[in-house]
């Protein structure tokens, strides 16, 4: 049996991992289209742009692992084909055959054409030579437009102010993170960045004239997950790769998970997550199942963030059914915790700078009220 990963990023890598742990010493094949050794992407927005964190502190193992584990890891190479019916797939270097497969393809940065044309240079963060770029580039303090007030937003301008640039950050919400946090809490976020001395522009649609006011832009207005491989070979596709409980796919021998999968949560509605935990949690999943368990995977979301001095964890879901209060308790200027409720139970929980009461709020999620 060949077991086939397509996408050396986090989620690929991790079900490696995991296939050996649980015991399978058969063929494993992992394509990964960059030319690195499969990284963990948080840094690049935080400690590694700012030239703290190390390239090899970001692998998600060093090379002699996969070498120790016999995975064979082809670096560079980019499949540009799967044929479901015969379990075959395609890279540049001819076809091979597969038992199971794992699609961890990921996502890419959307595009905005009004930055491409603005003639200003633009950075789309995603990759390890996005992130050197952006270092390169705040080594000369440019004033710096960042579009999109959302988590990679705002880490980098958090990372831009760290570095001594002026800093312009435009939505249009009209308030960063609205969308996950609600008003209360993203008020939170808003307010830490003017104490920096960031420039919040929300509420309104950037510009042509704010872009070229910049020496550099960087765009953070989401990601689209990678699916060219999946809808070309005819799997089930809408907002990603459209997996069940158990993370397969409409073919029964190919599996999804990370930020390319679209998973029908047992607890929660579907959902496609894109955060580190989830990429680790559903790739071993996936790989327990593509050895024969018939595990649902239903683990709920969990993320992380760091602006400043400003350490997050949040836990759990909000969802398309909102909630109807937010308790908040401690200082928001320094730590404190929120619980959001929804009838009397609480759907989601974070916490800034109370690291010993993680377990605590992840434990919190379905239990009752906090007010
Ligand atoms: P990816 O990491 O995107 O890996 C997919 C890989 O597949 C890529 O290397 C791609 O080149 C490769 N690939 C695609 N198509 C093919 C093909 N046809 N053949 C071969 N290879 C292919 N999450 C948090 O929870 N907290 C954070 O603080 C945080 N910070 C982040 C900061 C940045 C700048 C970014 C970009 C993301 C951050 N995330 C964070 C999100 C987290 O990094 C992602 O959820 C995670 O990387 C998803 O892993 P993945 O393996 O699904 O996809």
């Amino acid at each position: 049996m060949t077991l086939a990963i397509v996408g050396g990023g986090l989620a690929g890598a991790k079900a490696a991992a995991e296939i050996r742990e649980r015991g399978y010493d058969g063929p494993v094949v992992l394509y990964a289209a960059e030319p690195h050794l499969p990284y963990e992407r948080p840094p690049l927005s935080k400690g590694f742009l700012l030239g703290r964190d190390p390239l090899d502190s970001m692998y998600v193992h060093d090379a002699a692992w996969y070498a120790a584990h016999s995975i064979d890891l082809r670096l560079g190479t980019q499949v540009t084909a799967i044929s479901p019916a015969d379990h075959r797939l395609r890279t540049p270097a001819g076809e091979e055959s597969y038992t199971r497969l794992l699609l961890a393809t990921g996502a890419y940065p959307r595009r905005l054409g009004l930055a491409d044309e603005s003639g200003v240079p633009v950075v789309y963060l995603r990759t390890i030579e996005d992130s050197e770029r952006l270092r390169t580039a705040f080594a000369d303090r440019p004033r710096v437009a960042i579009v999109g007030a959302g988590w990679i937003g705002l880490e980098v301008a958090a990372a831009a102010r760290e570095a001594g640039c002026a800093v312009t950050v435009y939505d249009l919400t009209d308030l960063p993170l609205r969308a996950v946090l609600g008003p209360e809490v993203a008020q939170v976020f808003a307010d830490l960045h003017r104490a920096h001395g960031v420039e919040l522009v929300l509420g309104t649609q950037v510009t042509a004239a704010n872009l070229h006011a910049a020496d550099l832009v960087v765009v953070g207005i989401g990601a689209i997950p990678e699916i060219s491989l999946a809808q070309t070979a005819g799997l089930q596709i809408a907002n990603g790769i459209l997996v069940d409980a158990q993370l397969r796919t409409s073919d029964p021998d190919i599996y999804a998970a990370g930020d390319v999968a679209n998973h029908d949560h047992p607890l929660l509605d579907r959902l496609r997550s894109e955060h580190w935990d989830n990429a680790i949690e559903q790739a071993k999943t996936a790989a327990r199942n593509m050895l024969g368990a018939d595990e649902a995977y239903d683990r709920q979301p969990y993320f992380f963030t760091d602006q400043y001095d400003f350490g997050m964890e949040y836990f759990g879901h909000v969802g398309p059914y909102g909630y109807d209060t937010v308790v908040i308790k401690g200082d928001t200027t320094a730590a404190f915790r929120a619980y959001w409720e929804r009838r009397g139970v609480i759907v989601a929980a974070m916490h800034v700078n109370e690291w010993g009461a993680s377990d605590e709020i992840r434990a919190s999620i379905g239990t009752t009220s906090k007010g």
